[in-house]
């Protein structure tokens, strides 16, 4: 049901072409000044960026997300929250018979439930102190769960001889919190892979693509670029481990050599799959930014006679995958991003090198007298407004 309704969206924007068409006025001037043949210009279909999930979108959401950084630097923590199939509030609504996969509308409106409240008790309930920005943004492996990538960004930032106040990675002690233990050991022990177990889905060439299992260190060092080396202390250091069972039924036990980095309160307040990661480089901040937003997984190949008109609708359609999850979520017109404080963008072009719209009736008015873009009018108020000379930074 999902894929008719955006077949039905994207089937509007293509019929619409015409009011949506747009070209750089530089161009469309030299072609109406060469032959006054208006016919050709723009022949492109588009797909706009005022459409959630399409690829301009996402590229103006990772610039918006530049424009924090630019503002107020690297963000402090990256979190990705994954949805739980057995938190009590799915469980309780399954009828007999049911598993949480039969039904997608109540992990999808549960996972959102959880999400707007995650972003609640960081934001304002401040536990990691007051929050400056964040955003997230909502996605679904392929057959999967969704998850949630967040960005956020402190007041006070966190620094690096306090990192172990706000992320560990370590096995807690059962006879301290066993509710926690519990948690960490269900939701966050990668693996075990490498020798352990040859078969696990990350491994590719013999090795883990997720860099596990991870070198004991006795303190946490950052320094080096990407994520910082946290505190995993071994077994003599007072390290503790924890009996797991793999799928094949038989039991091993892991040490902190393969937890994933989380935050105990978020990991005791929620019980899910929550990664926390320390930002403590800049190079992360692109990384993070792109992946983010960086839309869904495809591979798609064809064979075709000759290259026509780009068309980006067509780009945009093939090989997209929408999962029961994500058509849920989508029916029920949950958001796939959210942030705070907005953000406007300013229109950046050369003179005379911006973006118009038109149509064939209006295409000669729209060349002789071009409509204020944000940059234009922004530089005439410079100009002509008293306050605005004087206060105008650039
Ligand atoms: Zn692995």
């Amino acid at each position: 049901m999902y894929a008719k309704i955006e077949s039905e969206r994207l089937l509007y924007i293509r019929l619409n072409q015409t009011k949506l068409r747009s070209e750089q006025y530089i161009h469309l001037r030299d072609a109406v000044i060469n032959d006054g043949n208006t016919t050709n210009v723009g022949r492109l279909t588009i797909l706009p960026s005022s459409y959630a999930g399409s690829p301009r979108h996402m590229h103006e959401y990772a610039q918006d997300a530049i424009a924090y950084v630019r503002l107020y630097g690297r963000p402090d923590l990256f979190i990705t929250f994954t949805c739980n199939q057995s938190w009590d509030e799915i469980l309780q609504l399954l009828l007999q018979g049911q598993s949480a996969v039969h039904r997608h509308d109540i992990t999808a409106r549960v996972f959102r439930q959880k999400l707007k409240s995650l972003i609640n008790y960081i934001v304002k309930l401040e536990v990691f102190g007051s929050v400056r920005c964040w955003m997230y943004s909502v996605e679904w492996q392929k057959r999967g769960l969704p998850h949630a990538h967040k960005l956020i960004w402190l007041h006070k930032k966190i620094t690096s001889n306090e990192i172990d106040d706000v992320i560990s990675t370590e096995i807690p002690d059962k006879n301290v919190d066993k509710g926690l233990h519990d948690i960490i050991v269900k939701n966050m022990i990668h693996g075990p892979c490498g020798a352990l177990n040859e078969n696990s889905p990350c491994m590719a060439k013999g090795r883990c693509t997720k860099q596990y299992s991870r070198l004991i260190v006795s303190n946490t060092i950052t320094g080096n670029d990407g994520y910082p080396q946290y505190r995993r202390r071994s077994t003599e250091d007072g390290g503790k481990t924890a009996i797991i069972k793999k799928r094949n039924g038989t039991t091993i036990e892991v040490d902190n050599q393969w937890v994933v980095p989380y935050s105990p309160l978020l990991s005791k307040t929620f019980n899910a799959h929550i990664n926390v990661e320390y930002c403590n480089s800049v190079k992360a901040i692109k990384y993070i930014c792109k992946y983010v937003n960086k839309g869904s997984d495809m591979a798609v190949f064809r064979l075709q006679p000759e290259i026509k008109d780009f068309d980006e609708i067509v780009q945009y359609q093939a090989g997209r995958y929408i999962s029961t999850n994500e058509a849920v979520w989508q029916i029920l017109s949950f958001p796939i991003h959210e942030r705070s404080p907005a953000v406007v963008h300013l229109a950046v072009h050369l003179q005379n090198g911006q973006r118009v719209y038109f149509t064939e009736t209006n295409v000669q008015q729209r060349v002789l007298n071009p409509l204020d873009t944000t940059l234009t009018a922004f530089f005439s108020l410079c100009k002509n407004d008293s306050f605005a000379k004087k206060t105008a930074v650039y």
